[in-house]
């Protein structure tokens, strides 16, 4: 039988399912989740359902919003021609840090793995191809990750969307193989934007 209440243990569970959470970290964190006030627990609680309830995906990037259309995509000083496709929302918000990039987003929501069983149909790739119909658009970055999915992905949807009369580039090498755009620093997503080339 386990040593800790019941009502600690649950929350310990819990938290270890969120990716990344092992079992020391999960318990340090339920310690200090018990620590926080009545008013500290009802605001976190109220803010973890706020970004399930409020939140949704805007209607042409597919990034999450409260409204139809996310900001990016409805400010009008932003440059429409060009899309920049993500693999995660996460990433949008690594290259806004940035501030070197003014076009606009895609949001993927994965990568197409034949191993993991995700094809294109289980992505945003539909959407991004709608978005297509467009005359304004004139170039689609591939904003994915150096990996043999992120690489499987960009091919696929070159391939897709030249025909389509769209100019299709892919950021330089300079982000690590295998690691993840939001762990880039500034100077390196602005040096990949920079020296990107035809895919
Ligand atoms: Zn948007």
């Amino acid at each position: 039988m386990s040593n800790t209440a019941a009502p600690l243990e649950v929350l310990i569970d819990e938290l270890k399912r969120l990716p990344g959470l092992g079992d020391k970290s999960a318990t340090r964190l339920a310690y200090q989740l018990m620590n926080l006030s009545s008013e500290q627990t009802d605001r976190l609680v109220q803010a973890i359902r706020g970004v399930h309830t409020k939140l949704n995906r805007c209607r042409q990037c597919q990034n999450y919003t409260e409204g139809d259309l996310c900001p990016i995509c409805s400010d009008p000083k932003r440059d429409h021609s060009v899309i920049c496709v993500v693999e995660t929302a996460r990433d949008v918000q690594a290259i806004e840090r940035t501030r070197e990039y003014r076009g606009l987003y895609h949001v993927l929501y994965g990568l197409i793995s034949p191993v993991k069983g995700i094809g294109p149909e289980n992505l945003t790739i539909r959407e991004l191809v709608n978005r297509m119909s467009d005359t304004t658009v004139k170039e689609v970055i591939m904003g994915l990750p150096p990996s043999v999915e992120g690489d499987a992905t960009s091919i696929y949807l070159a391939r897709t969307l030249k025909p389509l009369g769209v100019r299709t580039t892919r950021l330089a090498s300079g982000v690590p193989v295998g690691s993840k755009l939001e762990q880039a620093d500034r100077q390196t997503i602005f040096r990949a934007l920079e020296g990107r080339h035809e895919l």
